[in-house]
């Protein structure tokens, strides 16, 4: 194992930040290569714990002679948001000094422009030279799976057309309870991902066998316990082993069986009012159409100071926010439902 750091200067002086990054060489060069990174959000840590254990795994793996095709792991991606604590609370999301995500705004190119994303450099906002640097090594690999997590929820992947059905076997390596299907694409580093591999020359391929992009959502983000992170290590490692990237005699591929909609069959459950949020239905419930979700205070004290909150579709609740207090418009829950539920969707995944 090779372990480096990218190292990029703050955008005031006497600032750095150093990302390690950790490289396992593979002995058979025609065994597909991976590439996982966790906490883009620095503030999502169960794919940190994941990676620590995968790491440990991975290790003792080379000693026996047990990789087969090249790995790279960044465990701990954003030290930037990292670095966010404001008021004692960690803002990993965004980025305080432009306000943008870290998980939007990769530039979307060709596979075979891979190499103008390091491009002025020296030039760029450190977000900015970070996401490049992330997704450069990125596009050097077959397998690229960036590591998320949702609010409270459910384990579940975004994963996009191209890569479907194929990657069922992540699904079910990781015993994932739905995958969200996504078929156009805005900016997060996945759809970055996916569309390099999308343009590899010629005309934009449909499906690219051999090759995932994907955003796992490793359940909420308190969800991050040892044998947790052990049993998902574990899972990584039977989708590695499935792929060939590691040599493991003993595995043996199971078929997934939760559910694959399309973005267009989530329903974003939203406060109409602002209010004290009381749930009623939690993460992994069946709901039909007109189930009572949730019971919104928006006048506490006064009679008929409620407001029930319905569910539109019959479907499975896989999110669920953790805050008690909903502004107006703001996400309760996501449900992944049998039927469309919606037609004004932007292309991408589901949130800023
Ligand atoms: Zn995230």
């Amino acid at each position: 194992m090779e372990r480096s750091e990218i190292i990029i200067g703050g955008d005031t002086a006497g600032i750095e930040w150093r990302v390690p990054v950790f490289r396992f060489k593979g002995s058979d060069s025609a065994a597909p290569s991976a590439y996982i990174q966790a906490a883009l959000h620095a503030n999502e840590l169960p794919g940190t714990a994941l990676l620590h254990f995968l790491l440990e795994r991975l290790r003792t793996a080379e000693a026996e002679g047990a990789i087969r095709g090249d790995i790279t792991v960044v465990p701990q991606a954003n030290p930037i948001g990292l670095a966010q604590y404001h008021f004692g609370e960690m803002e990993g999301r965004f980025d305080l000094g432009s306000r943008t995500n870290f998980n939007r705004d990769f530039p979307l190119v060709a596979l075979a422009g891979r190499d103008t994303l390091l491009e002025k450099l020296e030039s760029r906002s450190a977000a900015d030279r970070l996401k490049r640097t992330l997704l450069h090594t990125a596009l050097g690999a077959d397998l690229v799976l960036d590591l998320h997590c949702d609010d409270e929820s459910l384990q579940y992947a975004y994963i996009d057309d191209a890569f479907w059905p194929e990657a069922a076997d992540l699904a079910s390596a990781l015993d994932m309870e739905a995958v969200f299907l996504s078929d156009g694409e805005s900016t997060a580093f996945e759809e970055a991902v996916g569309h390099a591999f999308k343009h590899q020359g010629g005309d934009k391929l449909k499906t690219v066998p051999g090759r995932l992009a994907v955003t796992v959502e490793l359940r909420g983000r308190r969800d991050v316990y040892p044998d947790m992170a052990r049993r998902d290590a574990d899972g990584l490692w039977a989708f590695l082993a499935g792929r060939g990237v590691i040599a493991d005699p003993a595995h043996e591929a199971k078929p997934y069986a939760g559910p694959a909609v399309p973005l267009d069959n989530i329903e974003m459950v939203k406060a109409p009012e602002p209010g004290t949020v009381l749930f009623h239905r939690d993460i992994g419930d069946e709901v039909k159409a007109g189930d009572v979700l949730a019971t919104l205070i928006v006048r506490p004290g006064e009679p008929g100071g409620t407001l029930a909150v319905m569910a539109g579709h019959d479907g499975l609740i896989a999110t669920r926010c953790s805050a008690r207090h909903a502004r107006r418009g703001d996400d309760l829950m996501k449900i992944a439902c049998r039927e469309a539920t919606r037609r004004d969707r932007k292309p991408g995944t589901l949130e800023d």
